[in-house]
C-alpha cells in the first residue's frame, strides 16, 4: 500500500484538547515543513490553527483518517526549537493543551482569525416542506452568502444545529475563511535597474518625459519609496517603468515603534560598593561558564537596576540577547526609559496593553535579531529574542508572574527553566523575595548576592504605625497624621503616594446604619461604587447595577459613599487637598490605552502632588520627590484565608515604604492598621527580611506547605454546588486508590469564593512531596470528562480565593 503523502506532521492545534494530531504534508511543503512551524488545518470541519511538533515518514494511525494540512499562513517557522521545548515544559508541567499553550505564548497580532461562511447550494423547490428554522436560513441565504456569526444573531436559538441539518440534505454547505491579524506594513522601495544607461534615459525623454524624469530622479536619489514617487511623477510612469524592467521594487517591512517615556537619569558618579561586589560577582560567573540562577536580595533603593544594565551590556557586547521582564505593566514605562538609555533602539516592549499590530511588530523585530533586548510583563518570558544570554526578572516575589488561568505558569519560573534550555544566566532580584525563592538561594541551589544598602543620599524612611481601632469612624479614611502630613508634604512641593491594597475588598458600600453590604447577584462578593457612571460593579463579573441613592434594606440617607475604594479615598481627600493636585491610577485607568503612561509621566515630572492608588503603586517605581507614602488600610489581604496572607502584607508594606525617601530628602511612612502587632507588620517597619524568612520558613516546614511541599489546587465549577463538591469527592477518592508516595490531599471545600458568574466552585488543596509522583495522575484528571462540570488544575496556585 502506498502512502497518501510523502511525510507527515505531528500538529499541537490550538483548541482545549490534549492530543497530539496526524495530518498529511502536501506535496508543495513537504520539504519546508519541520518542527516550529504555524499550519491551518481542519479539525471536526473547522479550520483551527496548530502548530507542527514533528514531522514523521510515516503515518502512525490509519491513514484513511488522515487530513492534509490545509495551508501555511507564514514564510518561517514562527517558533524556535527552544521556545517549542518550553512551550511543551509549561504545557506539561502545568498540564494545559500544548496547541493552546503555544497560543498564548503568541502576541495576539499574529493569531489568525478564521470566518465560517454558510452558502446556498441550491434553492429547494418546496420551501415550506421545512421547518420555520431552516426557512428563515434558506431565504436568509438567498440573497447572500453570509458568516456563521451573522446568522447565528439573526436567527439566535438553533441556527447552528439547523444549519448542520440543512448542511447533511445538501441544501446549504460552509467554507472557511481567515486571515493573518494585522499583517506587517510594508512599503515598496523603488530602484533603478543595473542595465538602465543615460543613453536609455535620454532617448525617452521625448516620447516619455516622465519616465525619463523618474529614472534621472532615481539615479540621483537613490532607491525611493514608491508611492512618493507616483505622487511626484504620476503612477502611470512608475507602472509603465516597472513593466518594461527599468525598475523593480523591494518590500521592506516598517516596524510600529512603541515605547515609555526617556527617563533622565542622573549622573550617577560612583557604583556603590554593594553595586561593585554584585557585578563582579556576576561577571566572574559569566566568565565561568557558571550559570546557576542568581538572586540578588537588595533593599529596595540599592540601586539593583544599575547592576542589571551593567550585566546586561556585558551581555550585549558578547552579541547575545536580553529579557527584561517586570511585574506589572505599570512598570514597562519606567524601565523602558532605563533601558532605552542605555541601549537606544536595541529594545522592544511587548504586553498586553500595546496594540495588537505594535505587538506583533516587537515580536517580529525580535524575531528576525532586529533588536536583542526584549521587555515586558509575564506573557513575555515567551520573547522571541535571539541568542539569549540573560533573563532578568525584577520583583521576583511578585504574584503577578502568575498567570491566573490556564496555563497557570508563573513567568519566574518558566524564566528560570528557558534559561537552563538556552544557556541563559537568570537573575532574580527583589527586596522581598519570594519565600521559595529565598529558600533556594540559602540552599545553594541559587546563588545569593546581598545589597543591604541604599545608594548614597537615599536612607531608609521613617515608619510609623496608626493604630486605627483607637480612631473615631470619620478618622478612619485618614487620619489625623497622615492628614497633617500629606498637607506638609504639598506645603514644602514634595509627593506623596496613598495606597489601597486591593480593588473589591475594602471598597464596598456599607451602610453606616444598618450594615447592609449589597453583594453581586452572581459572585457572591461585594460589589464596589464606582463614581464614573454611578454605579456598583462586580470585579469577579460583568455585573453593574446603578447606585441605589438610599439604603434598600433600611432607607438611610447617608448609604452612598461608605465604601473605601480608590474613588471614596479622593472624594474624602478633596475635603483637604484641591483635586487637581490629585492623581489617581487603578486598572481602570490603565484599561485606557496610554492613559497610564499619561499619569505615571505626570507624576514623575512632578505635576500632581499626591498620587492614589492600588497596589500597582507599591511596586519598582522610583519617584525621588515622594517623601510620604500612606497604607490607608494595611488589613486588607491579611485575614485571607491564605497561608501567604502573611507574606503578601509584608512584602507589599516593605515595598510600598521602599517608595519614599528615595532622593536626598528623608522620606516618611505612616501605615494605618487595626493589627499593629502581628508579625508581618512588625518585620515590614523594621525592614527586617531576614528575620520574616526564618519565621515564614519555621511555620511553613511545620505545616508542610512549600518549600517543604508543592501545592496543587483542583477547582470544580458547576451551577449545581453538590455536584462540583461529588466530583472533588470522586477525584479524591481516584487519588487515594492511587497509593501514591509522599501525596497528601485535603478535603475538598468551599472556597472563599464560593460562587463566581453564576457557577458554585469547591476546591481541592493537594499537597505534593514530590510532585512529579502525581503528574500523571493530574494528566488523567485534565483529560477526563465531568457532566455538567468544569474541573481545572492550578500547580504552584498562588490565589487560593
Ligand atoms: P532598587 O534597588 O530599589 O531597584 P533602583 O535601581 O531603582 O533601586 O535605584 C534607586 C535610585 O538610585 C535610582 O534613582 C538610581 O538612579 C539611583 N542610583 C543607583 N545607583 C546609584 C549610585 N551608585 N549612586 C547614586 N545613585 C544611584
Ligand atoms: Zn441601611
Ligand atoms: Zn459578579
Amino acid at each position: 500500500m502506498t502512502n497518501k503523502f510523502k511525510k507527515y506532521a505531528k500538529v499541537a492545534v490550538d483548541a482545549p484538547i490534549f492530543d497530539i494530531l496526524t495530518y498529511g504534508i502536501p506535496e508543495e511543503y513537504s520539504d519546508i515543513l519541520s518542527a516550529g512551524w504555524r499550519v491551518m488545518v481542519d479539525l471536526r470541519r473547522r479550520l483551527a490553527t496548530g502548530f507542527v511538533i514533528d514531522v514523521i515518514p510515516e503515518p502512525d494511525i490509519n491513514p484513511k483518517f488522515i487530513k492534509p494540512i490545509s495551508d501555511v499562513p507564514d514564510e518561517e517557522p514562527i517558533l524556535t526549537e527552544n521556545l517549542l521545548k518550553l512551550c511543551k515544559f509549561v504545557s506539561d508541567y502545568y498540564i494545559a493543551p500544548l496547541g493552546e499553550t503555544i497560543a498564548g505564548a503568541l502576541p495576539l497580532g499574529i493569531g489568525i482569525g478564521t470566518k465560517q461562511i454558510v452558502f446556498l447550494v441550491q434553492r429547494p423547490e418546496h420551501i415550506e416542506d421545512y421547518s420555520e428554522i431552516q426557512q428563515k436560513i434558506i431565504l436568509l441565504l438567498a440573497q447572500n452568502s453570509l458568516p456563521m456569526k451573522k446568522i447565528v444573531q439573526k436567527i439566535g436559538r438553533g441556527a447552528m444545529s439547523n444549519i448542520r441539518k440543512l448542511e447533511r440534505m445538501g441544501i446549504i454547505g460552509r467554507k472557511y475563511e481567515y486571515r493573518v491579524q494585522s499583517p506587517p506594513k510594508t512599503v515598496n522601495i523603488a530602484h533603478i535597474s543595473q542595465d538602465v544607461n543615460d543613453e536609455i534615459i535620454e532617448k525617452m525623454e521625448s516620447k516619455a518625459p516622465n519616465q525619463s524624469a523618474i529614472l534621472r530622479y532615481l539615479k540621483q536619489n537613490g532607491p525611493t519609496i514608491a508611492t512618493q514617487l507616483r505622487k511626484l511623477f504620476g503612477s502611470g510612469a512608475v507602472s509603465s517603468l516597472y513593466q518594461k524592467k527599468y525598475i523593480y521594487f523591494e518590500v521592506r517591512e516598517i516596524l510600529r515603534s512603541s515605547a515609555g517615556w526617556l527617563t533622565s537619569q542622573k549622573n550617577i558618579k560612583r557604583l556603590t560598593d554593594s553595586q561593585r561586589r554584585a557585578i563582579e560577582q556576576i561577571s566572574r560567573a559569566l566568565e565561568s561558564g557558571d550559570n546557576k540562577p542568581i538572586l540578588i536580595h537588595g533593599i529596595t533603593g540599592s540601586g539593583k537596576t544599575l547592576v542589571y544594565l551593567e550585566i546586561a551590556k556585558a551581555i550585549r557586547k558578547l552579541g547575545r540577547g536580553v529579557l527584561v521582564l517586570v511585574p506589572e505593566v505599570a512598570l514597562t514605562p519606567q524601565m523602558w526609559g532605563v533601558l532605552h538609555n542605555y541601549f537606544d533602539e536595541d529594545v522592544a516592549v511587548l504586553h498586553s496593553y500595546l496594540s495588537p499590530g505594535e505587538r506583533s511588530d516587537a515580536w517580529r523585530k525580535l524575531r528576525q535579531g532586529k533588536v536583542q533586548i526584549a521587555l515586558g510583563a509575564r506573557s513575555a518570558v515567551f520573547a522571541p529574542v535571539k541568542n539569549l544570554g540573560l533573563i532578568i526578572v525584577d520583583e521576583e516575589h511578585d504574584g503577578s508572574y502568575k498567570q491566573g488561568r490556564a496555563p497557570f505558569y508563573n513567568a519566574r519560573d518558566v524564566a528560570v527553566v528557558r534559561g537552563k534550555y538556552e544557556n541563559a544566566l537568570v537573575i532574580l532580584g527583589s527586596a522581598t523575595p519570594a519565600v521559595e525563592t529565598y529558600f533556594n538561594a540559602v540552599n545553594g541551589k541559587y546563588r545569593l548576592i546581598e545589597m543591604p544598602e541604599r545608594v548614597p543620599g537615599a536612607k531608609l524612611p521613617d515608619v510609623e504605625l496608626v493604630d486605627l481601632r483607637k480612631l473615631r469612624p470619620n478618622e478612619r479614611v485618614f487620619s489625623p497624621m497622615a492628614k497633617s502630613a500629606i498637607l506638609e508634604r504639598i506645603a514644602k512641593g514634595e509627593q506623596s503616594i496613598l495606597l489601597l491594597n486591593r480593588r473589591g475588598f475594602s471598597t464596598s458600600l456599607i451602610c453606616p446604619d444598618c450594615g447592609y453590604v449589597p453583594k453581586c447577584p452572581n459572585c457572591d462578593v461585594s460589589l464596589t461604587y464606582h463614581r464614573v457612571g454611578d454605579e456598583l460593579r462586580c470585579h469577579w463579573c460583568d455585573y453593574k447595577t446603578p447606585a441605589p441613592d438610599v439604603c434598600p434594606n433600611c432607607g438611610s440617607e447617608n448609604f452612598k459613599y461608605r465604601g473605601k475604594g480608590t474613588q471614596k479615598i479622593e472624594i474624602q481627600l478633596y475635603d483637604f487637598v484641591e483635586p487637581e493636585r490629585v492623581l489617581r491610577i487603578d486598572s481602570d485607568a490603565i484599561e485606557r490605552k496610554g492613559s497610564l503612561n499619561r499619569i505615571l509621566e505626570k507624576f514623575a515630572s512632578k505635576r500632581g502632588s499626591v498620587l492614589v492608588g492600588t497596589q500597582m503603586v507599591a511596586k519598582g517605581h522610583d519617584y525621588p520627590n515622594v517623601t510620604l507614602v500612606v497604607v490607608i488600610d494595611a488589613d486588607v489581604g491579611m485575614a485571607m484565608p491564605d497561608f501567604r496572607a502573611g507574606e503578601k502584607t509584608f512584602q507589599l508594606l516593605s515595598q510600598v515604604a521602599g517608595r519614599a525617601g528615595r532622593g536626598e530628602r528623608h522620606g516618611r511612612v505612616i501605615i494605618q492598621t487595626r493589627h499593629p502587632d502581628k508579625p508581618a507588620v512588625q518585620f515590614a517597619v523594621k525592614n527586617a527580611y531576614k528575620e520574616f524568612f526564618a519565621h515564614s520558613i519555621a511555620r511553613r516546614q511545620e505545616l508542610d506547605y512549600p518549600p517543604f511541599s508543592r501545592l496543587i489546587r483542583i477547582v470544580a465549577k458547576s451551577q449545581n454546588s453538590q455536584l462540583a463538591e461529588n466530583t472533588l469527592r470522586k477525584i479524591l477518592r481516584e487519588l487515594l486508590k492511587e497509593k501514591l508516595s509522599g501525596i497528601f490531599p485535603l478535603s475538598p471545600t468551599e472556597p472563599p469564593i464560593a460562587k463566581l458568574k453564576g457557577e458554585y466552585r469547591w476546591h481541592l488543596l493537594i499537597k505534593a512531596k514530590d510532585i512529579r509522583n502525581i503528574l500523571p495522575f493530574l494528566r488523567r484528571v485534565a483529560r477526563a470528562k465531568f457532566k455538567n462540570v468544569k474541573v481545572r488544575i492550578d500547580i504552584d496556585p498562588y490565589d487560593m480565593m
